[in-house]
């Protein structure tokens, strides 16, 4: 893990120059309203850190066009919140950042909320392909505690996830009110290549769209004796299993059943470390600098991804 204490995560100076190095080093600095690479720095102290546009006129900074538009909270804490949930195997609640940043609740919030935003994977491409396969699982997401507040009993209250993994690769995992036939079907053909092979248990949500695939492998609930179920193939649903083990862990205590109008940003959270996790040699600071690349052109984003 990087040193908590690196300048960019101290003074805002250093994170204002970390931040526009990340969003320009590359392009050069442009201006986020009208695009023109006619800009320059604003002199003065009064006009430190903003930006002025040749072109149009108009005014900028580090933050326009991005989740941190429109935020008060100093870049430098934005950083160190962006580095701690992507470092965070199990996710930082909204209650750490609080106590961590020395902001307000509400504030972490919203800040955790806006950093999954910059998590929405824009440029993935299809799952599997040819020669490969693709595992797909679905499981139930909700309060099991009979303590919990509104705790009922059963499957009909819970919301379900739909996760696709290629093993030893990526994933992709969809908030669902309920698994059909025809919301996995979609799930699957829009994230998956129809070229893989398809693994999945024996349930009847895959039978048909099953036959759209390379070729469809099923998993009985049978025992092979080492706590893992393998078809006669081979094939399995472990890595959905373990994707799916993971989030669960990460989420005891942070979800509650209010929070379903918000459960596919925890689940794009999950899916972003799970695409950069460490098997797949990628280490903190090169996820928090991939997380700092997603921050661009998703400022009015509030809807649900999907
Ligand atoms: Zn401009």
């Amino acid at each position: 893990m990087a040193d908590i204490y690196a300048p960019e995560f101290t003074n805002e100076a250093a994170a204002i120059a970390h931040l526009e190095k990340s969003r320009w080093e590359v392009s050069g600095a442009n201006c986020p309203h009208c695009g023109s690479f006619a800009v320059r720095k604003m002199e003065g102290t009064t006009q430190a850190g903003y930006w002025l546009c040749n072109d149009c006129r108009d005014k900028f900074t580090c933050r326009t066009g991005t989740v941190m538009e429109r935020s008060h909270i100093p870049v430098h804490k934005w950083l160190l919140a962006i580095h701690l949930m992507a470092s965070s195997k199990k996710g930082m609640s909204a209650h750490q950042l609080h106590r961590m940043l020395g902001v307000t609740y509400k504030s972490a919030w919203f800040l955790a909320h806006r950093i999954r935003e910059a998590m929405i994977d824009t440029k993935a491409g299809p799952l599997g392909g040819e020669g490969k396969s693709v595992q797909a699982d679905e499981t139930y997401i909700g309060n099991s505690s009979k303590r919990a507040k509104g705790y009922k009993k059963g499957h009909s209250h819970k919301e379900q996830i739909v996760a696709l993994v290629e093993p030893g690769g990526k994933a992709k995992a969809v908030h669902v009110k309920k698994a059909t036939k025809q919301s996995v079907r979609e799930i699957l053909v829009t994230n998956a290549s129809r070229k893989s092979e398809l693994h999945t248990d024996e349930s009847k949500l895959y039978t048909v769209v099953g036959k759209e695939f390379a070729a469809h492998k099923t998993v009985n609930h049978g025992w092979n004796g080492r706590g893992e179920y393998v078809g006669k193939d081979g094939q399995t649903t472990n890595a959905a299993e373990n994707f799916f083990g993971v989030f669960k862990r990460g989420m005891v205590g942070t979800y509650h059943k209010c929070d379903a109008q918000h459960l596919q940003r925890y689940v794009t959270e999950f899916e972003f470390r799970f695409n950069r996790r460490t098997a797949l040699g990628v280490n903190d600071k090169m996820r928090a600098d991939d997380l700092l690349k997603g921050i661009e052109g998703k400022r009015l984003t509030y809807r649900r991804p999907n």
